[in-house]
C-alpha cells in the first residue's frame, strides 16, 4: 500500500515512510491510496479471531513494507499491558452496546493508537539506526498516553510541556510519576495555549527540527488512526456473531476527528451495508455537529466543558475527510483548507447529501451530559465518564429500533471522578494502575512560558547522533 498527501505533494510512499514523516511535507495529511473493501467470506473467517489477531489481519491490508511476524510481534507487544483480555470489550446497557476502550494503561482510548505507534517507532528507528526527540504540548489526556507509550525505549526521549498546576492532579501525576530516564514532563507557568505556541515555534525553527530530530505524535499521523480502526472491526465481528444482525450504528464523542475517522475508514473497508452509520457526538464546541447536520464548517470560540479532551474548534483529521469529499481532488482540498485558514469557515452545504450517507450528528449540552451519566447510573448501574456520556447520548438520540447501537466508551469514569460524583453521589471506583500515583515520586521541570527556556532544556537533554 502507498500513502499519498491529501494536497497532492509528494509522491507516493510506503507505510513506514508515511508513519515517520506525520505530516506530510507539503503540509497536508497522509493517506492510503486506496480503501481495500474486505469480502464478504474474508470477513466471515475473521470471527473467531483474538483481538492481536484481527490487528493483524486489518492492519496487513494497509502496510506493505514491514514482514507479518515482526507486525505480529509490534501488535503482540502492544496490547499484552491492557487489563482486559479482549482489550476492548463490549458490554451491555439500556439497549445500547458499550464498547469499554479505556482499559489500556492511562485508562483512556488514545492508549490503543500510542502503545502501537511508540512500539512502531522504536521499531522503525532500530531499522534505520537513528532516534527521535518527541516534543508535544498537552491538556492532559494525550501527553500521558503519549509518554506511556514510549517510556523506556532507549532510541526515543519525549518532552510534554503541561500548563502547570492547572491539569486535574490525577492527570498531572499520571505523567510526572512516570521516571523513566528517557521522559521529561516540563510544567510551564501559563496555560495550554502557552505550551501550545512555544511547541509551535519551535518546530517552525526547521534546522532546530533537523538537527534534533524533532517528531510529533499528534492525532494527524497515519498509524494511529490505523490502530482505531481495528476496534470497529472487533465490535462489529462481535454484533454479528452473538446478535445475529448484519449491520449496526457507532456512536462516537469527537474531538479532533481522529476517532470517527478510522470508523470513516471502517465502513469502507468492511463489507458494504456492516457499519449503516456514524453518528457523531460533540459538546458545546460543536462546529463538526454542525457541519453534518447542515454543511456549516466555522470556528467558533472554544468554551471550557466537562469533557476537556473535546474542547476543540478546528479538527486536526477533518482534512482527511475532506479529501474524500471532494472526491481526492487534492487541489479542491488545498483550496477548502486554504480559505479555512484565511475565513475560519466553509460552506459545505452542497455537499450535505454526500456527508449524510456517512454520517449523523448531535451536539450534547452541559446539562445533557449531567442527566445522562446520573440516568445511567439509576437505570443500569453503569458510570459512564463525561466524554463517553455525549456518545451515549447521541446514540440513544439516533437509536432505531432494528439496527444495534455501538457506543465508544473513551474514558474510564474514575479519570473524571469529580465531575461523575457531582452528576451521581457515587464515587467511582479507583482501577489499580492509578491507586498509588499519589505516593510515588514526581519528576518534572516547572519552566516559565519562554521559548528560550524550552529549547536550552532539549538542547541539554535530547538524544543526538553521538548516543547512536
Ligand atoms: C481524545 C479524546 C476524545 C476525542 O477523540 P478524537 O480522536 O480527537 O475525536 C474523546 N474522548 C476522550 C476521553 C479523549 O481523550
Amino acid at each position: 500500500m502507498q500513502y499519498l498527501s491529501t494536497r497532492g505533494g509528494i509522491s507516493p510512499i510506503p507505510f513506514s515512510k508515511a508513519v515517520m514523516m506525520g505530516l506530510a511535507s507539503d503540509g497536508g495529511l497522509l493517506l492510503p491510496r486506496n480503501i481495500p473493501r474486505i469480502g464478504k467470506e474474508t470477513f466471515d473467517t475473521w470471527s473467531e479471531l483474538s483481538y492481536p489477531e484481527l490487528a493483524l489481519e486489518v492492519m496487513t491490508r494497509f502496510i506493505g513494507d514491514i514482514p507479518s511476524s515482526d507486525l505480529r510481534d509490534l501488535i503482540k507487544k502492544s496490547y499484552s499491558g491492557f487489563r482486559h483480555p479482549e482489550v476492548t470489550p463490549l458490554v451491555h446497557h439500556g439497549g445500547l452496546h458499550i464498547l469499554e476502550l479505556f482499559h489500556g494503561p492511562t485508562l483512556a482510548f488514545k492508549d490503543i493508537a500510542l502503545q502501537f505507534l511508540g512500539n512502531l517507532f522504536e521499531y522503525l528507528l532500530e531499522k534505520e539506526g537513528s532516534h527521535l526527540n518527541i516534543l508535544g504540548a498537552t491538556s492532559g489526556d494525550t501527553g500521558s498516553a503519549a509518554i506511556y507509550g514510549v517510556r523506556g525505549k532507549t532510541r526515543i526521549k519525549i518532552f510534554i510541556l503541561h500548563p502547570h498546576n492547572r491539569i486535574s492532579p490525577v492527570q498531572e501525576r499520571q505523567m510526572t510519576t512516570i521516571t523513566d530516564s528517557n521522559v521529561y514532563n516540563i510544567a510551564i507557568e501559563g496555560d495550554f495555549d502557552d505550551g501550545q505556541a512555544i511547541v509551535k515555534s519551535i518546530f517552525s525553527d526547521l534546522d532546530f527540527k533537523k538537527h534534533y530530530h524533532l517528531g510529533a505524535v499528534n492525532s494527524i499521523n497515519w498509524a494511529r488512526v490505523l490502530a482505531q480502526v481495528v476496534y470497529y472491526v472487533f465490535s462489529a465481528l462481535h454484533i454479528i456473531k452473538h446478535e445475529n444482525d448484519k449491520a449496526m450504528d457507532f456512536a462516537i464523542p469527537t474531538g479532533n476527528f481522529g476517532d470517527i475517522f478510522a470508523g470513516y475508514i471502517a465502513k469502507h473497508l468492511l463489507p458494504e451495508g456492516t457499519i449503516h452509520r456514524l453518528i457523531l457526538a460533540t459538546n458545546t464546541n460543536d462546529i463538526l455537529a454542525r457541519f453534518v447536520t447542515t454543511g456549516d464548517y466555522s470556528k467558533a470560540e472554544v468554551k471550557a466543558t466537562s469533557s476537556p479532551s473535546m474542547d476543540i474548534q478546528a479538527a486536526s483529521n477533518f482534512e482527511r475527510y475532506l479529501y474524500y469529499l471532494m472526491d481526492k481532488n487534492p487541489d479542491r482540498t488545498s483550496e477548502a483548507m486554504r480559505k479555512f485558514g484565511e475565513e475560519g469557515k466553509l460552506d459545505l452545504s452542497s455537499c450535505r447529501e454526500k456527508i449524510k450517507r456517512d454520517f449523523a450528528a448531535s451536539a450534547v449540552s452541559e446539562d445533557e451530559v449531567a442527566a445522562t451519566i446520573q440516568q445511567f447510573s439509576r437505570e443500569h448501574g453503569y458510570l459512564l465518564d463525561p466524554h463517553t456520556a455525549i456518545g451515549v447520548r447521541a446514540g440513544l438520540q439516533h437509536q432505531k429500533s432494528n439496527i444495534p447501537m455501538i457506543c465508544l466508551a473513551t474514558a474510564h469514569p474514575a479519570k473524571f471522578s469529580d465531575m461523575v460524583k457531582a452528576a451521581t453521589g457515587i464515587e467511582p471506583e479507583t482501577p489499580e494502575v492509578i491507586k498509588d500515583i499519589f505516593t510515588k515520586e514526581q519528576r518534572c521541570e516547572i519552566m516559565p512560558p519562554k521559548i528560550d527556556n524550552v529549547m536550552d532544556y532539549i538542547k541539554n537533554h535530547a538524544l543526538t547522533s553521538d548516543d547512536e
